[in-house]
């Protein structure tokens, strides 16, 4: 951060600190350079009137929380849909998709999320917009992404004829044995991802990834240092990943009882992610039926598995991480869904509102490698900050959209939210 950067006070309003305790009033947040100074009385060293050196935002009235962490959000497929290319999954081109992948991380972050977890896009897009964002070559939310997602024959992902394989545009990344995984896992190292994904079938009802393959890939990753996620939805991947060690595990929808205390055990935490099934089970039949994998039966069974699951995994101890999937389809557009997750866990799963945004905050930490340094309001931490005209502890789907934010705080930046129209107008060129 430059040294001219004023510091940021944030006066008067309700805060909600994403640590779980409750609301309080807030008397004044200091920001200096991109982390919270102080939090409670107003250090007596802080001038308000030196408006030289201090900015000053007052939130009275107003609620004010940890930026949104996304857990789960795709960043270069799936949208927009691009008539004759990719059956809707993205581009063949990498500098659309770069384009695209840019545009979108503006929009998510205008709508509050300062950080998301990107589990798996095309190339290594990814990778390069993050680092445009940390270069400060533009605007947009922390990234923590994967490459392509480690995949064998007949898992999600591998969707093109044996003789077609997986080419670059595609999200997977064909690995028919453990010695092609760890290549795989070293490839994408080497381009300086921040995690491996690895996934199993689409459905989960057989399993693909044998569990030598899994713990084989796991080993690799993390002698690198890189965690490690699983698309897994079936009992026997979910078993095999919580044995392994994988650091979470996608889904789990299809898990029984006795592997769910495997997950429990091995301690890490699940990500859901019911917002794609929950718009599919909402759109119904807008949703164009040619593409495939939208088979609505299966997707409803899959949301009241996960809706269930979200009651077990409290029984169990097991933590939960919030994310949505947005990005993985042309009707999952960015900016609009990110808190839909909460609502889903505060409306199905048994949370409290103030449950949900502590997970989707200080809890999805880890889901963006920033365990304790980001999602809280607390001295120390990364300061990130959104300031809203609307208390989400009393309506959290408050928290969608964007609609409700007066200010968004990203790496005690202020950014700049644009025209407030523009959020949600993304032109389809398919339309
Ligand atoms: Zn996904």
């Amino acid at each position: 951060m430059s040294a001219e950067k004023k510091t940021l006070v944030i006066r008067n309003g309700t805060l909600i600190d994403g640590s779980g305790q409750a609301a309080s009033r807030n008397d004044a947040i200091v920001i200096e350079g991109n982390r919270i100074k102080s939090v409670g009385a107003l250090p007596p060293d802080i001038r308000l009137e030196d408006r030289g050196n201090v900015e000053l935002l007052d939130a009275g009235g107003q609620w004010i929380m940890p930026g949104l962490i996304d857990a789960h959000c795709h960043m270069s497929y799936g949208y927009p849909a691009i008539k004759g290319e990719g059956k809707g999954k993205g581009t063949t081109r990498p500098e659309f998709s770069t384009l695209k992948s840019a545009r979108s991380a503006q929009k998510v972050l205008r709508s509050g999320v300062t950080s998301i977890s990107v589990p798996g896009g095309t190339w290594f897009t990814d990778v390069g917009v993050r680092d445009a964002i940390r270069l400060g070559l533009m605007e947009g939310p922390r990234m923590f992404t994967a490459g392509r997602m480690i995949i064998t024959y007949g898992c999600i992902e591998d969707d093109e004829p044996s003789w077609e394989g997986t080419p670059d545009h595609a999200i997977g990344k064909l690995c028919n044995s453990a010695d092609e995984m760890v290549t795989e896992v070293r490839r994408q190292h080497k381009h300086s991802v921040n995690f491996i994904k690895m996934a199993d079938s689409r459905s989960g009802d057989s399993q693909m990834l044998a569990r030598e393959e899994i713990a084989a890939v796991v080993a690799e990753a993390h002698r690198r240092d890189l965690p490690v996620a699983i698309h897994s939805r079936g009992a026997g991947s979910t078993r095999a990943a919580a044995e392994a060690g994988v650091d979470w595990i996608m889904h789990a929808d299809l898990a029984t009882d006795a592997d769910l205390e495997a997950v429990a055990k091995g301690g890490m935490p699940i990500l859901p992610t019911a917002t794609f099934l929950g718009q599919v089970v909402e759109l119904g039949q807008k949703v164009s039926p040619d593409q495939v994998q939208l088979d609505f039966t299966r997707m409803k069974r899959h949301f009241d598995l996960l809706c269930e699951l979200m009651h077990k995994a409290r029984k169990l101890g097991i933590k939960l991480l919030v994310g949505t999937d947005t990005g993985n389809n042309t009707f999952m557009r960015h900016g609009e869904l990110h808190g839909k997750e909460m609502e889903i866990f505060v409306k199905y799963g048994g949370y409290t509102p103030m449950e949900a945004i502590v997970a989707a905050t200080k809890g999805n930490a880890v889901a963006v490698g920033l365990q304790g340094q980001v999602g809280e309001i607390a001295p120390g931490k990364l300061a990130d900050v959104i300031v809203l005209d609307a208390d989400p502890l009393a309506d959290i789907t408050v928290l969608q959209g964007g609609k409700h934010l007066s200010w968004v705080i990203k790496d005690g930046r202020i950014v700049d939210l644009g025209p407030r129209d523009d959020l949600l107008t993304f032109r389809h060129a398919a339309e």
